[in-house]
């Protein structure tokens, strides 16, 4: 399950191409529909060359894509133009709605489906559409054969994936457990290397975000917001598999170019920051 057009790539894209060789795989792209953008977008949207990068991207690593066309976050409320928003983790009351209506369709079609596998984003880095996926996806969370995949590029911030995991319940195994202070500004020394802080213009807007990137993740993972209503599960991750293809995952998540460039200057520097292995995690009954 992909929210946007691009997640499933660049989060499991060296996976797909693996998984491609024991039977088809199909990419279900939530978000998909782009119309009423605000006047400015933090992302270059324009639906028909996102669907190009799509369609080259499923091209190249062999992959069946679906839109279910729900609208996605900025398009739906402009209130989540704002990054403090958009990424704050609580999906407004606005779109309690969405939410109900996302989860009866994905039982439906999902249930519909005979899979061996169903990958599920964990909804690090708390974007409201990936929080969306992951709570509409509840009812297959503790299923045998789901797998939860940490959302790149957001799981390459440190401490984002430690900090979800713990509030999903489980304990992190990466040790040692930053506290949001120390965690906010690790993680903000990463993100003020990438392209969005690092082509701001001008120098001016550089320098204030950069200040203001520690406060933003420090007040981020500072935050828990699950609330259990049932018993947490334990998360466990998989062992690491050896990368599949590097250079061929690279050259699809140049296909969405709008993307990639709005994260990292060059292909370098991507692949720098993918070189590592992706991890994947399980939702197993606790032991308590
Ligand atoms: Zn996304």
């Amino acid at each position: 399950m992909s929210p946007h057009l691009d997640d499933a790539v660049f989060s499991c894209g060296a996976e797909i191409s693996r998984w491609r060789r024991e039977g088809p795989v199909l990419v279900i792209n939530v978000f998909t529909d782009f119309s009423n953008p605000p006047p400015k977008t933090l992302a270059p949207l324009g639906r028909e060359s996102r669907l190009q990068e799509e369609r080259r991207a499923s091209k190249r690593l062999s992959f069946e894509s679906l839109l279910l066309n729900f609208t996605e976050s900025v398009c739906r409320n402009w209130d989540y133009g704002s990054p403090s928003r958009l990424f704050w983790g609580e999906p407004f009351g606005s779109d309690r709605p969405l939410l109900a209506k996302l989860r009866t369709l994905l039982e439906e079609m999902i249930q519909a489906i005979s899979f061996d596998l169903l990958v599920l984003p964990l909804a690090v880095g708390w974007h409201v559409d990936h929080l969306l996926c992951h709570n509409a996806s509840e009812s297959f969370h503790r299923h045998p054969q789901t797998l939860f995949y940490e959302d790149r590029p957001y799981a390459l911030i440190p401490h984002a994936v430690s900090h979800r995991i713990r509030e999903l319940g489980g304990s992190p195994d990466s040790a040692p457990f930053l506290g949001a202070w120390a965690a906010g500004w690790d993680a903000a020394r990463t993100v003020n290397r990438w392209a969005p802080i690092q082509k701001g213009s001008p120098a001016f807007f550089r320098w204030v975000a950069q200040g203001v990137t520690p406060i933003f993740f420090t007040r981020l993972f500072r935050k828990s917001r699950t609330r259990w209503r049932t018993e947490p599960p334990a998360w466990v991750p998989l062992p690491e598999e050896p990368m599949a293809d590097l250079e061929l995952w690279l050259d699809a998540i140049m296909d969405y170019r709008s993307q990639a460039d709005a994260f990292f200057p060059d292909r370098d520097s991507l692949r720098q920051a993918f070189k590592i292995p992706c991890r994947y995690w399980k939702a197993v009954p606790s032991a308590k």
